[in-house]
């Protein structure tokens, strides 16, 4: 196994990973609240988390993913309340849309995939032994807080100062102070009693009816499935507080232990240099990317290609340049398979499965160097391509060859571009001046309504091997 760091936002420093258990890392990343279609700038978040795992299992570990399915929250009920439609029924429809893009991204299945209203009991059972032990209470109208003044350390994961503290912020429903009698204004929810804005939405549990507050789902869900492996916790940069400081809290006041040991948060995507909203206009879903033409390993690319804890800023013309990108990283794919009796997705399932962890780096060192150091994706593939033009201006030995075959396909691996499906463009050669003219004399024709002769020009120029394309208000030539 090779070392693989993270930032880790508890302690401000690089660390490497350190399964708890054997050589399995427990991975829990708190997943799409289902209402309505994920963002782009979700599926960075999604993304960046993709491709830790992949890093990971390169290396030689075994992960166990875990990513929740947030069906049950004010959004939802909301969504329902407006459709006029079971809770369940619109959750349901979201989550298909959510797995539909997650395929076309080409991010692993998480092993377990838990849903909010599939774990009430677990919820509840962990609100008891917080109010058994003071960490919580009940008020009259039959929610429960979580007391915070009884945790000490609350706030560690965001360094929340005190100050911040005595708002609203800890809550998940910053507006509810005047509905629910708490303590204290930092205490946050465990249990929302019933309110008639929630429909037929509401369990019963030992408070009366409601459901549960969203921070405790995370917590309840990852201890089920992950107790052995508290290893890495992760979301966007927005998570960190309150949701993450609320999930410490809750979790080792009810288990009396450390949570767990590694937070990664991934930074936000910009569009155009600025938050992504509805009404700029400037909120995109993969949808919306795929209806302009881009192939999803191009979008995948450009929202993987910055480093996870920088801002991005996306651009329509960053989906050109990963095209190019991946154009060239397909081009070296298919020459070095070609000098090898190796084949991509046989090698690729090898990988998968584990088989090559002991392969060396070959030329490709650096570049595994960057990617495990932090997930420096944007350093790895620089690395990458000069090593491609390395390998491209030296002759290589068939072993040489098949090394850095292996090495370069473990790399796309975990980065998780399938260059099956990169399109790769004509490269643009510029006209010689005799074949633009021709094409502006077809042009003038055409403008000219004189199609007999626009014909005969598209004719002679078909016949030196070059093709005229009409666009909205004007032409373009390229190649046979
Ligand atoms: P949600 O469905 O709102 O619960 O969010 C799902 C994930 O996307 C969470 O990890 C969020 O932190 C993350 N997220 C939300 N907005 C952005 C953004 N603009 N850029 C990156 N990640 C985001
Ligand atoms: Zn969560």
């Amino acid at each position: 196994m090779t070392p693989v760091t993270f930032h880790n936002t508890l302690s401000r420093q690089n660390e490497a990973i350190q399964p708890t258990k054997g050589n399995v890392i427990g991975m829990y990343c708190c997943g799409p609240t289902v209402y309505a279609q994920a963002h782009i700038g979700n599926f960075r978040t999604f993304l960046a988390q993709d491709v830790m795992r992949r890093t990971i299992q390169t290396a030689g570990y075994k992960v166990i993913h875990v990513r929740n399915l947030t069906d049950v929250d004010d959004k939802t009920i909301a969504k329902s309340v407006a459709e006029a439609k079971p809770l369940r029924e619109v959750t349901e429809h979201w989550t298909e849309v959510f797995h539909d893009d997650c395929e076309r991204l080409n991010l692993l299945k998480p092993q377990i995939e838990p849903k909010a209203t599939e774990h009430i009991p677990e919820q509840t059972s962990m609100i008891e032994s917080l109010i058994e032990k003071e960490n919580a209470y009940a008020t009259e109208d039959g929610s429960v807080y979580f007391r915070v003044s009884s945790f000490p350390e609350y706030g560690a994961l965001s360094r929340v100062k005190d100050r911040e503290l005595t708002t609203d912020a800890a809550s998940d429903t910053p507006n509810d102070s005047d509905e629910y009698e708490r303590d204290s204004m930092a205490d946050f929810v465990l249990w929302k009693s019933r309110k008639p804005t929630d429909g037929d939405v509401y369990w019963d549990s030992p408070w009366g009816q409601g459901r549960p507050g969203w921070h405790l789902e995370c917590s309840a869900m990852s201890m089920k499935y992950l107790s052995n492996n508290l290893d890495i916790h992760s979301g966007g940069v927005d998570l960190t507080f309150p949701h993450h400081d609320n999930e410490i809290a809750q979790s080792e006041c009810s288990c009396g232990h450390k949570f767990f040991k590694h937070w990664i948060h991934c930074a936000h995507l910009l569009v155009d240099g600025g938050k992504m909203s509805k009404s700029l206009n400037n909120f995109y879903t993969v949808d919306d990317i795929l209806k302009k033409g881009y192939q999803p390993v191009v979008l995948r690319y450009a929202l993987t290609s910055g480093h996870y804890r920088q801002t991005i800023n996306f651009t329509l013309d960053s989906l050109n340049a990963a095209q190019s990108a991946l154009t060239r990283l397909k081009k070296f794919s298919d020459d070095i398979l070609a000098a090898t009796s190796l084949k991509r997705s046989t090698l690729l399932k090898s990988i998968d499965k584990g088989k090559q962890t002991k392969a060396p780096w070959a030329k490709f060192q650096k570049a595994w160097d960057q990617l495990s150091n932090d997930l420096n994706i944007a350093g790895a593939l620089g690395a990458i391509f000069t090593a491609i033009k390395e390998i491209n201006s030296t002759e290589l030995s068939n072993e040489e060859a098949a090394e850095n075959a292996i090495a370069f396909h473990k790399l796309v691996y975990a980065l998780g571009y399938d260059l099956d499906s990169v399109v790769i463009e004509k490269p643009k050669i510029e006209a010689p001046e005799e074949i633009k003219a021709l094409a502006q004399q077809r042009w003038e024709a055409k403008q000219a309504k004189d199609w007999t002769a626009a014909d005969q020009f598209r004719a002679q120029l078909q016949e030196k091997g070059w093709l005229v394309k009409d666009t909205k208000d004007s032409y373009e030539i390229e190649t046979i």
